[in-house]
């Protein structure tokens, strides 16, 4: 009934390591929230199928969290779980940019981040050249022409069927956070002009420029000033057209070259 593997016996007060949360007040009737002890840096959702009830458990540094700390947990928990849902564009996004203020809150609280997700950020510099655009010339490129050469992050290409492009704070070896930017394969062909590209590769740079902030316990990421900074991009207007009406049809037919390779491989 329960997609998850924790323990069903959740509620359960002989359970000495799980308690209520009484700094959630505000959660919705559906929504459950719980306090485990043996949970240290993470936390996790379950979702019962049947009613669509959930059960967030958090760990204790969690139990009372600032009020926007908490609409982002609260956010998190009621994330859609629907498999085509979260293919969406906008789903990754919003669930790691929710993760990504949690988890900089905990640290603030003296949590350790995670050694799991270190990684060696040279890797990436073999994801940059693509067939047609080669990621490290074009920002380097942006960087000069916009932020005086001051932006760092490392730039690769993402999956070729899937729309996002995104950035991120990742771990290296050491533990020290870098910038990760991936654009979407699927600009990586001849079909896509230079200033939709370039455009792209804008956009990713100004979110490590202009980072996302709290306004009432919202996050803004695409707020006021970051969409006055991405106009001032020349070739603006000839960008987003282009996208709008070029995108959808590029778009399918990289899923289509993705399903024969598939096809091809399993068969
Ligand atoms: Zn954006």
């Amino acid at each position: 009934m329960w997609f998850s593997t924790v323990s069903s016996k959740i509620h359960s007060h002989n359970n000495p390591h799980i308690s209520a949360a009484n700094g959630f007040a505000d959660a919705s009737g559906n929504l459950k929230i719980v306090i485990s002890k043996r949970l240290k840096k993470s936390w996790r959702v379950k979702v019962c199928f049947r009613t669509g009830d959930r059960v967030l458990t958090l760990p204790s540094v969690l139990e009372n969290p600032p009020q926007e700390i908490k609409s982002c947990l609260l956010n998190w928990a009621m994330l859609p779980v629907s498999s085509k849902a979260r293919r969406s564009p906008g789903f990754v996004r919003a669930k790691r940019e929710l993760e990504n203020m949690i988890r900089a809150y905990m640290e603030s609280c003296g949590v350790k981040k995670e050694r799991v997700s270190r990684i060696n950020p040279l890797i990436f510099e073999h994801q940059t050249k693509g067939f047609n655009y080669n990621l490290q010339k074009i920002f380097d490129t942006v960087n000069r022409a916009y932020f005086k050469g001051e932006i760092r992050s490392y730039i690769r290409w993402g999956q070729n069927a899937s729309r996002t492009s995104y950035q991120t704070i990742r771990i290296d070896k050491d533990g020290n956070p870098f910038n990760l930017i991936t654009i979407s394969g699927v600009y990586d062909s001849p079909l896509v002009p230079e200033h939709v590209i370039y455009g792209l590769v804008y956009h990713e740079m100004l979110h490590i420029a202009i980072p996302p902030r709290l306004v009432n316990g919202r996050r803004v990421v695409h707020g006021k000033d970051f969409k006055l900074a991405e106009k001032k991009y020349p070739f603006y207007d000839q960008w987003i057209e282009w996208e709008r009406e070029n995108m959808g049809g590029l778009l399918a037919k990289a899923r289509k070259r993705a399903n024969k390779i598939k096809n091809k491989q399993s068969g």
